[in-house]
């Protein structure tokens, strides 16, 4: 038997379509917090403030909205990539990687060199806002500026419609074409690997389900159990950064040696 790295790195080298699934486990390695823990944002606000109804119903709520979302987009804005996500981007480059999906919304997949094409966001991303009206498309920063200069609650310039991080909220539908594509590609998938996530929050948690019942081999990384880890051929509890340097470490120096063409 292979140590456990070892066989992951022979299985991303010989799998044909590898997808990747990540979630809040990656974003803490990059410093984000947990927005949900005691002591975190949640605990000065309340959390009917941001159900997309009420962020559609009244302009105290948007007010509201905006005032928490510009606190919490503070330490997204300065997180950097760490070793998990550069070697989920030296995946692609190595054309190891079908698709990341990810319930992630800090954009640290795109800042660590994936191409927009290979990232799945399916909670919708922080680093673009966008006009509920027209669906006009901002970056971030140009509407954070606008907010530091005082605006409380900004606007569509286009169409003067409420505007919104393109993040998803309570009680927001999740972004169809996006769910659509990542259950396909999970079912395609031969192997499967789950990196920083508890699979607890749907229905992003059925997708390593979806593949294993198409025949992926099924690999998850986290720091605790998750419900999906019987099923697994392989669990690596720990940190993401350090497992997956390691297991890219193992790529290379596997590709390196000559193994079949790469697809
Ligand atoms: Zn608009």
């Amino acid at each position: 038997m292979k140590e456990p790295i070892e066989q992951i790195a022979e299985w991303i080298v010989t799998s044909m379509r590898v997808v990747v699934f990540t979630g809040a486990g990656l974003s803490t390695e990059s410093g984000i917090p947990d927005f949900r823990s005691p002591g975190g944002v949640w605990d000065r606000y309340h959390p009917e403030d941001f159900y997309f109804q009420n962020f559609l119903a009244s302009e105290s709520s948007r007010e509201k909205y905006w005032q928490m979302a510009t606190e919490m987009f503070e330490p997204i804005k300065k997180a950097r990539p760490n070793p998990a996500h550069l070697a989920i981007a030296e995946m692609e480059k190595m054309k190891r990687l079908d698709c990341v999906i990810t319930q992630n919304i800090d954009g640290l997949h795109l800042k660590a060199g994936n191409s927009n094409d290979k990232i799945l966001e399916l909670h919708g991303t922080a680093m673009f806002v966008s006009c509920l009206n027209c669906h006009k498309r901002y970056d971030r920063d140009t509407i954070q500026e606008r907010i530091k200069r005082g605006e409380k609650a900004p606007r569509c310039d286009d169409c003067r419609g409420p505007l919104k991080p393109a993040t998803i909220s309570f009680g927001q539908s999740m972004p169809e074409a996006e769910t659509q594509e990542a259950y396909h590609r999970s079912s395609l998938s031969d192997l499967f690997i789950v990196i920083g996530s508890s699979l607890v929050v749907q229905p992003a948690a059925s997708m390593p389900l979806v593949a294993k019942r198409n025949g992926a081999r099924l690999v998850i990384i986290n720091r605790d159990p998750t419900p999906y880890d019987d099923m697994a051929e392989i669990v690596l509890h720990g940190q993401a950064g350090p497992t997956m340097a390691g297991i890219l470490e193992m790529v290379k120096m596997k590709l390196g040696r000559g193994n079949p063409a790469i697809p």
